[in-house]
């Protein structure tokens, strides 16, 4: 259930196709003392490979759809970013394709603020409904605090729907702008590989985490079937049968020579699902 493709069980997996099959979910877990964990397209996070103790929670049906409705674009927490930029380019609505390349859903992308070419979420979000074992309520992106790659969602909360407010733009002129910035995402990322995206975020200063690892000498270094792109350094792709423990003992490197080298403490930009730290 991960893009890069490591990771054990979850204790148990819920697969919710409507709100009120979410909130019996929820209950559900509240009931049996589990903690809830939802997982998008799995493209921001690394599972410990003995499993997660928790509830996985995957949105489908109606919780992964999404349709147009004025200027607004009406989303399911489980919607891809594909299937929103596809309605809302049917609809002529424009100011979603920086998406294109980010392959997650509406609710992953409002957990970390995803954004790519000089835009995030907050350029798009009107308000989401998080679903809780306290309840359903609509969130605003000052009361969701989004940041850098950030929310301050807390664990057992749900994105289980979201509003992006849009612009009038013809079709044509969408379709270009993301065969535009594919073709960028193409050149510059691994993206025909299994990894999870950026691997740190980027810290203050000139030099992205990318380029401050691609100096550290470390485009390449393997630890087992773990590797460090050779396309991008902030990437980790699962090159041959690697487990999670591969992927985090890069991390601890990486860190340790951005450290002693930079002296640059690395943020991980990737969530943690289960029993993984970086020392
Ligand atoms: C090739 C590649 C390129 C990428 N490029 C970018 C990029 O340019 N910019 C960028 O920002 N990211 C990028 N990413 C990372 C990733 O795609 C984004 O962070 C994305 O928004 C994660 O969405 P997801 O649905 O896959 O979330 P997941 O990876 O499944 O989960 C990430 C976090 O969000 C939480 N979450 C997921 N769904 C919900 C929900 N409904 N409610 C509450 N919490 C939820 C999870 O619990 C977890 O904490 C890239 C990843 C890959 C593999």
């Amino acid at each position: 259930m991960t893009t890069i493709g490591t990771g054990g069980p979850a204790r148990a997996l819920a697969r919710p196709r409507s709100l009120t099959e979410l909130e019996e979910a929820v209950r559900y877990a509240q009931g049996e003392g589990l903690e809830v964990v939802v997982i998008g397209l799995g493209s921001n996070v690394l599972a410990a490979d003995e499993g997660v103790d928790a509830l996985v929670v995957r949105l489908e049906g109606a919780l992964a759809d999404a349709e147009a409705r004025g200027e607004l674009v009406v989303a399911g927490g489980g919607a891809t970013n594909a299937v929103c930029l596809h309605r809302a380019r049917a609809a002529g609505l424009g100011g979603f394709e920086f998406a294109c390349a980010i392959p997650g859903t509406a609710g992953g992308g409002v957990r970390m603020n995803a954004g790519a070419y000089g835009r995030d979420w907050t350029d798009v979000l009107v308000r989401a409904l998080v679903v809780s074992a306290e309840g359903s309520r609509w969130l605003t992106p000052a009361e969701l605090g989004l940041a850098y790659r950030h929310a301050d969602l807390r664990p057992g909360q749900v994105v289980a729907q979201v509003e992006y407010r849009l612009e009038p733009r013809p079709p044509d002129e969408i379709k270009a702008t993301v065969a535009e910035l594919v073709a960028r995402r193409k050149d510059t990322q691994p993206t025909n590989k299994r990894t999870f995206g950026s691997v740190f975020k980027n810290p203050p200063g000139e030099l992205g985490a990318g380029a401050l690892l691609e100096r550290c000498g470390l485009k390449g270094y393997r630890i087992g079937g773990a590797m460090i792109s050779p396309k991008h350094a902030n990437f980790i792709e699962n090159a041959d049968g690697a487990t999670s423990a591969d992927c985090l003992a890069l991390m601890v490197e990486a860190r340790r020579r951005a450290r002693e080298q930079f002296g640059v403490e690395l943020e991980r930009e990737v969530v943690f699902l289960g029993d993984l730290a970086l020392s």
